[in-house]
Order: C-alpha cells, then sequence, then structure tokens
C-alpha cells in the first residue's frame, strides 16, 4: 500500500478509523459543462466504503498550505482497483481547482471511506434532492436499490448539458427531473420548490436524501415535512454554504 504523503492524513484516517492512502490519478474527464469525473487509482474497494459514501481529499490551498474536502463516489471497479468522483467546477476554490488542473499519473491523499447516510434499505421509493454536485452520490444510491423499487431525481443544473444519465435495472422505476437554475442563485430555493411541486409523492413509504447547498436542502427538508414525510424518512447533507469555503473537515459551517 502507498504511504500517504502527509503525516496530517495518517493521524486523521487512525482517529476516524478508517483508511489514509496516497492515491494516483488514473484519468480525468470533463463530463459536462460544470462535472468533471476524476479516476483514482488505490485501495478502491475499501476507500470507496457503500453507496452514499465519500472520500476526503486533500487539496492545496495556496502555496504550502493544505486543506481537505469530500467528494462522493460515483462508482467502483474492483477489477482496476479505481474509483470516480463527480466534481462540479462551477465555482472557484482549491478542489474545484484542483478537479480542473489534475494530470493522470498525479499523487494526491485520500482518507476515506466518510459519510453516514447509506440507502434506507427499508424504503419502497428513495426520493433524491439536490444539484449537479450531489448527482455521482444520487447515480450510485439508485444502482444499489434492490429491484424492484423506485428511484426519483429532482435535480437543478446549471447547465442543460449537465443532464447526465445513467444505467439501472430494467426493473427499477426511474423519474427524473431536471431542473434549470435560470440564473438563480445556488442558495435559492425556488428551482427545486418547483420541481418538487411538480411531483406527487407516492403513498407508500419512501426515503428521501437532500443533498446540496446548506440553505436550499433546509428550505426543501421544511417542505418534505410539510407534505407529511417524517423526519426519520429525511437524510439531509449540506454539501457547501454560499459565500463560505467549506472547513478543513470538508464541511460547511452549520453556524446560523
Ligand atoms: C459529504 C460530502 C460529499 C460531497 N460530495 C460531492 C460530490 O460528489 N461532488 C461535488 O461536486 N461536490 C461534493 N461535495 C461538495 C464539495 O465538497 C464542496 O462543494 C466544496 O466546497 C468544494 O470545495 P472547493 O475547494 O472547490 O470550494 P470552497 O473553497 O469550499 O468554496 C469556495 C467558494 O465556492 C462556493 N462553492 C463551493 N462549492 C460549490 C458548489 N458545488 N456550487 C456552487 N458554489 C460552490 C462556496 O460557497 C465558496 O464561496 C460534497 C460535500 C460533502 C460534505
Amino acid at each position: 500500500m502507498a504511504v500517504p504523503r502527509h503525516q496530517s492524513s495518517v493521524d486523521l484516517a487512525a482517529r476516524l478509523k478508517v483508511l489514509a492512502r496516497s492515491c494516483v490519478v488514473a484519468a480525468r474527464t470533463s463530463l459536462s459543462p460544470s462535472l468533471v469525473e476524476v479516476v483514482l487509482q488505490g485501495d478502491a474497494v475499501v476507500l470507496a466504503g457503500v453507496a452514499g459514501n465519500d472520500v476526503m481529499v486533500l487539496v492545496e490551498t495556496g502555496e504550502r498550505t493544505l486543506t481537505r474536502r469530500r467528494f462522493s463516489v460515483r462508482a467502483v471497479d474492483a477489477d482496476n482497483d479505481t474509483f470516480s468522483l463527480w466534481i462540479s467546477t462551477t465555482h472557484d476554490g482549491p478542489a474545484a481547482r484542483w478537479a480542473r488542473s489534475a494530470v493522470v499519473g498525479d499523487s494526491v491523499d485520500i482518507v476515506g471511506p466518510r459519510g453516514k447516510i447509506p440507502l434506507d434499505d427499508s424504503a419502497d421509493w428513495h426520493l433524491f434532492v439536490g444539484d449537479v454536485a450531489s448527482l455521482g452520490s444520487f447515480y450510485r444510491m439508485a444502482q444499489s436499490i434492490e429491484v424492484p423499487g423506485r428511484a426519483i431525481f429532482i435535480v437543478e443544473l446549471d447547465s442543460p448539458g449537465d443532464a447526465l444519465t445513467a444505467t439501472f435495472d430494467d426493473e427499477l422505476g426511474v423519474t427524473a427531473i431536471f431542473v434549470d437554475r435560470d440564473g438563480r442563485s445556488p442558495d435559492d430555493s425556488a428551482g427545486l420548490m418547483s420541481g418538487l411541486a411538480a411531483f406527487t409523492l407516492p403513498p407508500d413509504e419512501g426515503h428521501a436524501y437532500l443533498f446540496g447547498e446548506y440553505h436550499v436542502m433546509h428550505a426543501i427538508k421544511t417542505a418534505m415535512l410539510d407534505r407529511g414525510l417524517r423526519s426519520e424518512q429525511i437524510s439531509l447533507k449540506a454539501f457547501y454554504r454560499v459565500g463560505q469555503s467549506n472547513g478543513p473537515n470538508g464541511e460547511p459551517s452549520k453556524d446560523l
């Protein structure tokens, strides 16, 4: 196993009881106007964990300064020992810059697997609400749904070209509502609210996964509770927060 380049990665992984590993960039592809796919090689199956999990990536913030950012695993290829990340590059930040400029053969410190929101196996339907940053995680989770089952995606996109698709089991019922951001700010919930309003929730037991901008996800959670979902049927993860960089733990601030 390749040793991480930074002792801080080893210490962090030991504290979290997960793996620290120096992975190698195996590929980088521009998938759409907003999304870059980075494929990493090394201990892929362990680092990728289960659907819904993410990894921490150590990126440079400037000369000699480093921070960590979290990215969900999109897919794992056990045969080639690789896993992929779908990274939004709509904004400017250290991780977006890393994703834009990563070169095959580069090494990067990875700590993982992370994350506490797996698929709810008891749910009859799974509702995924978020933006382009959550697409990779949503597709991996939906691909792990036991069939027959139902996946509903309500996702706000910055550009029509971001409407990437995925292949699902024929027995999985899939509904996708892509909402055009139409120039609205990432902390404006109006687009996703209108997408939600256009959809009637199925009658049986379901689970909603809300991954995206802090304010928008909290507004959507309130709307879901108003529509009769119980709080245990809702898993919310703030991915970023408008106007603020994520902290060194890779998460946006939870301060009001
Ligand atoms: C558990 C978890 C899993 C995640 N999985 C993914 C994933 O699979 N793919 C993915 O793309 N992101 C994912 N994210 C979100 C990603 O970690 C953040 O967007 C992170 O802020 C990007 O770091 P950065 O260094 O580019 O920007 P930062 O330095 O954190 O932020 C710089 C500026 O850009 C803004 N900003 C940051 N991210 C976005 C964004 N996505 N859209 C618009 N503005 C933004 C900030 O508000 C800030 O003003 C995940 C986050 C978490 C916590």
